[in-house]
């Protein structure tokens, strides 16, 4: 997944004309990862085609031919509600067992490739300076680069001062089982000092390619959805009763839509307001600089309120998202339902939503239950040796660019590997450009250019991190 600022007004439109090639990168660790996006692509890693454990199997391949012992490369099937997927599991073996392992974390299934694409999605296909597939950015880049980068490191006879460690999840994009299979079932496998997550936290750039912001994701939202209930007896509409299960539901969407969560913030949130409000021109900035300063400032963070990009940021959201009702024309509904959708703030359990809603509706009459259980996810603390680690892993022309906590309003593999104890950042390594980031839509496409300076990004940051 994916996380986007809104700081278009930064923006210079010149377009650039060169257009790179794979023939532009003839280093021989670039051909070997741009021949594994390739093949990684063709595996159609979507719910419903059984292709998971297959790639997984194949990426596993990749790493006992580099020289990895079977016995540090872990397959772990698993049903995912259906769909047979499989978690890999790879252990570099360090120098050293008195630090702590790093976890590298990236997911090997996709969402399925729906609605008109102008190339096979399942196809690697060059055109205008990009890779085009499904997957491309959501996650094969990501697999694609730590896979070559182990390799290439193995060949290399690097060792690490610690272990490190690979974990590909299968169902990241659906049910997310196999990264809560590693989490509570296979800990001893992941267990780390932290984890970068290369499926979040994502760099900008600007249209003429100076380089804006990097964001590192320290947090995610915890997703729960509720429904909400009236009922009645029923009866025949033309004996009209005082109370009626659609205009009751009625009157407890307006209130859900009409209240507000409590602000919140934390060190990170703050950070990240006060370095994105410094980028960011008019009132916008003001008021992320305000907010930064003070998080009591109402008029500050009501202004936030008002900027679907940022008001995730500031406090938890419920919106109704799902209505039903009623079962006949001339018939007094016996019950009526919406679904809301909520996005939880790290720290607030679903108790104290649930609870706020039974409030804001003021009904008893009136059923809330969760659609499913979900657990909160803590918020990682950013570690301060973190930052220059990843400034001196960038390529030089990213150079000192500001590295800028990010609470994600949507939720990843991450949420259970925090969970686990682990802290986990969300990194991609890599810049894009507005509207340059298509995961999840058609025609995902990721500037050639772009990967291969990520993939440099990772070898030396994956180095440099194990010296900690
Ligand atoms: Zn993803």
């Amino acid at each position: 997944m994916r996380q986007i600022v809104l700081i278009a007004a930064l923006f210079v439109s010149t377009q650039s004309n060169a257009e790179v090639t794979s023939a532009d990168y003839t280093d021989r660790w670039q051909v070997y990862a741009h021949e594994l996006l390739r093949d990684s692509v063709a595996f159609k890693s979507v719910r419903g085609e059984k292709q998971v454990v297959p790639l997984v199997e194949f990426l596993a391949q990749k790493f006992l031919d580099g020289g990895f012992p079977s016995e540090d490369v872990h397959v772990l099937p698993l049903d995912s509600d259906g769909e047979p997927v499989a978690a890999l599991v790879v252990r570099y073996r360090g120098s050293s067992a008195s630090k702590r392992p790093i976890l590298f974390l990236a997911h090997s299934d996709v969402v399925a490739a729906a609605g008109e694409w102008e190339r096979d999605p399942f196809v690697l296909t060059e055109d205008a300076g990009s890779y085009w597939g499904r997957g491309v950015l959501d996650d094969k880049f990501a697999t694609t680069i730590l896979t070559t980068n182990f390799v290439r490191l193995k060949s290399e006879g690097f060792v690490p001062e610690r272990d490190l460690i690979i974990a590909f999840t299968g169902d990241e994009e659906t049910r997310m089982l196999s990264t809560q299979f590693l989490a509570q079932d296979h800990l001893e496998l992941i267990n780390a000092e932290f984890a970068f997550n290369l499926d979040a936290g994502a760099g900008r750039i600007s249209e003429d390619l100076k380089p804006i912001a990097t964001f590192l994701q320290f947090a995610e939202k915890m997703y729960i959805s509720f429904t909400v209930t009236a009922r009645h007896q029923g009866g025949h509409s033309s004996k009209p009763t005082p109370d009626n299960a659609i205009a009751d539901l009625a009157r407890a969407i307006t209130a859900i839509h009409d209240f507000d969560f409590p602000v919140r913030s934390n060190n990170e949130t703050r950070t990240y307001f006060a370095e994105i409000g410094k980028l960011t021109d008019g009132e916008l900035g003001e008021a992320m600089r305000r907010f930064a300063a003070d998080p009591y400032d109402q008029a500050a963070a009501e202004f936030l309120k008002g900027q679907p990009e940022q008001v995730g940021i500031t406090r938890t959201t419920c919106v109704p998202t799902l209505l039903s009702g009623g079962h006949a024309e001339n018939a007094l509904p016996e019950s009526a339902t919406l679904t809301i959708n909520c996005r939880v703030y790290p720290g607030v359990s679903i108790a104290e939503v649930k609870q706020t809603l039974r409030e804001v509706i003021n009904d008893p009459a009136i059923e809330i239950a969760a659609v499913e259980e979900y657990l909160p996810s803590p918020a990682s603390i950013i570690r301060a040796d973190i930052y220059p680690l990843i400034d001196a892993a960038m390529p030089e022309q990213y150079s000192g660019v500001p590295i800028v906590p990010r609470m994600a309003p949507y939720a990843t593999d991450g949420i259970y590997i925090r969970r686990a104890g682990i802290p986990t950042y969300g990194l991609y390594g890599m810049f894009l450009r507005d509207g340059e980031d298509q995961s999840h839509s058609n025609n995902e496409s990721l500037p050639i250019d772009r990967f291969y300076e990520a993939l440099g990004f990772w070898y030396r940051l994956t180095q440099s991190s194990s010296a900690l």
